[in-house]
């Protein structure tokens, strides 16, 4: 690995100084988790001159009731998410989702704000430098997208038009289906944006002297039940091949309420708001979750070789609704 000058923050604003210091050659670390490996493969042609550590933000690192809901700091770390008794019991499809991260060594290092600001997972972009030389594409900013004509086994079937790549954050998924909203300060001061404004088909709309520092969830309404649902080759660690986050509100037998989200089929997690309109106001039975399924499909473009995950995906949409409306 290239050397780099490691430095420590100990508050948002000197994290973003330091940023505003280094003038465009500085990125934040987290757990590293991703970071590391980006630079130890050196994918990208620029390297950082300084890896700025903001696990030394104090107030970065909560879980806290309040009367919206709960916020989280993005240094909280995933097992923390999955162990917390009110995550568990109120926000039951962002523990999922968080146990459904890589390995138990990883989510005790990993953090919830590095899980939704990590890098894209696709392998043309992640290849390694010094095994042959890295390899450019649009998303580096030179060349075409390498997964058009190439091997685009796990690229995006929806959503996508000049980078194939998915949304690697499983966190974002059950996120987005629990309406989270992020808090983003930087040096022109602090916004707040709905996690589903936050992707972008690039990456998301963090500019380089900005960080995340919260992420407030509203409490789903009484009786809503989850779900979060993951489809990977590899069972003990992977990332998702598909996966789908929902939050359904029934009465009386009737559904009154509904988020579905769908990961890895895009490069935005993508609400499949078809789907929630087709099984509103409707009582729970095979076909109306059937025609859920094929709604949010309906829009699905599968690229040469990855039509197998449009599919995959209407089983885990049946599937999560399957074992809400049991
Ligand atoms: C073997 C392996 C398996 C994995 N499996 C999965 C998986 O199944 N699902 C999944 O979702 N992920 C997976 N990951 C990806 C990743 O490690 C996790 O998503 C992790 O949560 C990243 O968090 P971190 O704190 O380590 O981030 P870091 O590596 O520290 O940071 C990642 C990126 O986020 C930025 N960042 C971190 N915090 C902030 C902040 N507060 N504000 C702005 N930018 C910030 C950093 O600058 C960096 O660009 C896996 C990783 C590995 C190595
Ligand atoms: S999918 Fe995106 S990251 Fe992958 S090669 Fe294409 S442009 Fe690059």
């Amino acid at each position: 690995m290239k050397a780099f000058k490691h430095i420590t923050a100990n508050s948002v604003e000197e994290a973003i100084a330091l940023i505003r210091t280094h003038n465009g050659k500085a990125c934040l670390i987290a757990g590293g988790t991703d970071l590391l490996g980006v630079l130890k493969d050196e994918i990208l042609p620029d390297y950082p001159a300084a890896v700025i550590n903001i696990k030394t933000i104090p107030e970065l690192d909560h879980i806290k009731k309040n009367n919206d809901g709960l916020k989280i700091g993005p240094l909280t770390k995933l097992a923390d998410v999955v162990a917390h008794p009110l995550i568990k019991k109120r926000f039951s499809c962002l523990s999922q989702a968080a146990a459904a991260v890589a390995t138990p060594e990883i989510r005790n290092m990993a953090t919830l704000g590095g899980n939704l600001c990590q890098d894209t997972r696709c392998w043309y972009y992640r290849y390694p430098q010094h095994v042959g030389g890295r390899i450019m594409c649009h998303r580096k900013g030179k060349g075409p997208c390498q997964a058009v004509k190439g091997d685009n086994r796990y690229h995006a079937i929806m959503g996508a038009k000049v980078c194939f790549a998915v949304c690697p954050s499983d966190t974002a998924i059950a996120l987005s289906a629990l309406d989270a909203e992020l808090e983003i300060t930087g040096s022109q001061g602090v916004r707040n944006v709905s996690l589903n404004e936050f992707f972008t088909t690039l990456g998301n709309i963090l500019k380089p002297d900005e960080l995340l520092t919260n992420i407030q969830i509203p409490y789903p309404p009484k009786g809503a039940k989850q779900a979060f649902l993951k489809f990977t080759l590899r069972k003990p660690v992977d990332f998702a091949i598909a996966s789908v986050a929902s939050v359904i509100t029934m009465q009386d037998g009737i559904c009154k309420a509904a988020r579905i989200v769908l990961g890895a089929v895009a490069p935005t997690p993508v609400r499949a708001t078809d789907a929630e309109a087709s099984i509103i106001g409707k009582a729970a039975d095979g076909v109306v979750i059937e025609e859920a399924a094929e709604a949010a499909m309906a829009g699905a473009k599968p690229m040469r070789m990855n039509a197998y995950k449009v599919e995959i995906t209407k089983t885990l949409i049946k599937r999560a609704l399957l074992s809400i409306f049991q």
